[in-house]
């Protein structure tokens, strides 16, 4: 067996073998296989895709190339939730801590900024201290005296995802479905969880743009999760225009803080709260979904959700003063207000726009190793389906370079119609559970 044949074998259409998969990936991890031939089988899987035997095969030889923890010492059932990738996505930083408020542990190993969009650990890390990097002992521990930790992938940890991950980041591999599965489930599986929600998104800011593509995205997913022993269920949700009010690391935490103070963007809270008590019913802690709901609202507006997440960002190195104090959070040098050129109703966002200006103005990578800057981002003042007069503000960029020229590229994601437009719906669609 050689990389080369591998990577030949699936450019032609082939399927690979486990043994196949195992030498090719372990070889990657083990640093054998050199970037340049993952990239090449990167683009060989995105445009012959996988069999599902395959896709299987593949998150379990990616999950093996690190340790996979056994938290059955920790009670109760351990729930996670993934999504799939968006613009504005800052759903993790509310929902685990309400979750983990509500009883339910929630080991979660969560993924940096991909292409156009965020990623939950660079949020984290613009928090003052905070370390993503965790010993799998001291993962296990926050788990269990915290109610939840996020870290990243390590060498310790899955890491033949960390590299694949940035591979695809910057070679035009991310869409594909067996790649996502993969690198969602062996991250999910190798930290130990029971069950797991999945938030599929759809739309222009989403890597699957259309209905059925996300659709048959959530059916793999669930699928595959309970080929490999673990219930799994779905939600398709609208990524056609950015979550919230806020795209960029900083500007995120802070709407998230706000959104766990029971002030955030309707949005955001209603797809927490719709995921919230999937968790809950998976957990065993409240399967009557009205129930759960009202549970996690009291938890959110009365702050213990937002208790849960100063415990963690203590626990985890961070400064948890930046949750009474946004000074402390890194500011980009300037903000420029973007404003509606004539009236009417705002039609689109463009949020897939957004996501690469934001990569642009150094909010994402380029490049595998890029640092990325923090603080800037886009602040939002509307929503599809708002009326706006000439000269109301759409946004606010928050930047440390180059104005002139990314300003009219954001009033460009804006369309203002004459005629009323319709506020989008949030919940698309829905996948009934399959147990594992
Ligand atoms: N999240 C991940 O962890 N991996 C992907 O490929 C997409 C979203």
């Amino acid at each position: 067996m050689n990389a080369y044949r591998i990577i030949t074998k699936k450019r032609d259409g082939g399927s690979l073998s486990s043994e196949e998969l195992e030498f090719f990936i372990r070889g990657f991890a083990e640093g054998f296989v050199a970037d340049y031939q993952m990239s090449a089988f990167l683009m060989a899987v995105f445009l012959n895709g996988m069999t599902t035997e395959e896709t299987v095969a593949l998150t379990e030889v990616m999950m093996g190339t690190g340790k996979v923890l056994d938290l059955s010492a920790i009670a109760g059932k351990k729930v996670d939730k993934h999504s799939t990738g968006g613009v504005g996505d800052k759903v993790s930083l509310v929902l685990a801590p309400l979750v983990a408020a509500a009883g339910v542990r929630v080991p979660m190993v969560s993924g940096r900024t991909l292409g156009h969009t965020g990623g939950t650990l660079d949020k984290l890390e613009s928090i003052p201290g905070f370390r993503t990097l965790l010993s799998s002992d001291e993962f296990v521990r926050n788990v269990e005296q915290v109610g939840f930790a996020i870290a990243a992938q390590s060498s310790e940890f899955v890491p033949a995802d960390g590299g694949m991950y940035a591979l695809r980041g910057v070679t035009g591999t991310v869409e594909s479905t067996p790649l996502i599965v993969s690198s969602i489930l062996s991250k999910k599986f190798a930290a130990g969880i029971d069950s797991i929600v999945f938030d599929v998104k759809c739309g222009a800011g989403a890597f699957m743009s259309d209905f059925s593509e996300a659709q048959g995205l959530a059916q793999e997913l669930v699928h595959v999760s309970s080929v490999m022993g673990k219930t799994g269920r779905a939600i398709i949700t609208d990524m056609s225009q950015p979550l919230g009010f806020t795209v960029g690391n900083v500007l995120e935490v802070k709407e998230s803080i706000e959104c766990l103070r029971g002030r955030g963007p309707d949005d955001v809270r209603e797809i927490t709260l719709e995921l919230g008590t999937e968790m809950l019913s998976l957990a065993g802690v409240d399967s009557d979904a009205v129930k759960a709901r009202r549970r996690l609202e009291r938890l959110l507006d009365g702050g213990r959700a937002l208790e849960a997440f100063a415990k963690f960002v203590g626990a985890q190195g961070g400064d948890r003063r930046v949750i009474d104090d946004f000074t402390l959070l890194p500011n980009a040098s300037s903000v420029e207000t973007v404003v509606a050129e004539g009236e009417g109703f705002v039609s689109s966002i463009d949020a897939r726009a957004l996501g690469e200006l934001c990569v642009e103005m150094g909010g994402g990578r380029r490049r595998r190793d890029e640092e990325v800057d923090k603080s800037v981002g886009f602040s939002l003042f509307v929503k599809v389906g708002d009326e706006v007069s000439k000269g109301d503000p759409l946004c606010e960029v928050h930047l440390n370079r180059g104005a002139s020229s990314i300003l009219g590229r954001v009033a460009d994601a804006f369309r203002i119609s004459e005629t009323p437009c319709e506020r989008r719906k949030l919940i698309l669609g829905r996948l009934p559970e399959v147990p594992g």
